[in-house]
């Protein structure tokens, strides 16, 4: 758990835009906590702190600031990196997944020589809203034999249900701030 005060640290640091990228939407711009060198030093710190010391194969970081976020985790952890990509960005063969957005469907894709049977695998992304993009990631992995072993986002928006969506999957989940609404 963090502190209270580290809560309301990060989530100071997350600026908000109104209405984008469509009316109704409140954006989680987690770009001015990347910029702001103790906030995004603690998220890592934050985010890695029940597998410090644990034995983690590979970080999937869901394109794209799950890139970031997900370098930076695999570095403190020691651990691989895996991108996995809106599909067509993948130069080798991949394996692709269609997973569900607000509205309609898309599909994304893994090298399918990233992971290894048995692996232990962490997903990564910014944000959690409706799980679609995370649940895609995890039923990528499994696929390819890996143990999702955790899924770490920066922001949960609890009412889109995301998190829990990801529990009943039997995938632990970590998250750092929450924010009501959309
Ligand atoms: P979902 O598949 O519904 O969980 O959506 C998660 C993905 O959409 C993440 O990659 C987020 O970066 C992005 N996303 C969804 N809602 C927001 C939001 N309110 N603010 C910022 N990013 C969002």
């Amino acid at each position: 758990m963090l502190t209270p005060a580290l809560e309301a640290e990060l989530k100071a640091a997350i600026r908000t835009i109104p209405d984008y990228p469509k009316p109704g939407i409140m954006f989680r711009d987690i770009t001015t906590l990347l910029g702001n060198p103790r906030a995004f030093r603690r998220a890592i710190d934050e985010l890695v702190h029940p597998w410090a010391g644990g034995k983690i194969d590979k970080i999937a970081g869901i394109e794209a600031r799950g890139f970031i976020i997900g370098g930076a985790v695999a570095h403190q952890l020691s651990a691989g990196f895996v991108p996995i990509r809106k599909k067509g960005k993948l130069p080798h063969t991949t394996v692709r997944v269609a997973y569900s957005l607000e509205y309609g469907i898309d599909e994304m894709e893994m090298h399918e020589d990233a992971v290894a049977k048995g692996e232990r695998v962490i997903v990564v992304d910014d944000l959690i809203a409706t799980g679609g993009t995370a649940e895609g990631a995890v039923t990528l992995l499994r696929q390819m034999g890996a143990e999702v072993a955790a899924a770490c986002f920066m922001v949960d928006l609890p009412e889109l249900g995301g998190a829990e969506k990801l529990r009943k999957l039997g995938v632990p989940v970590r998250t750092l701030v929450s924010f009501e609404g959309h």
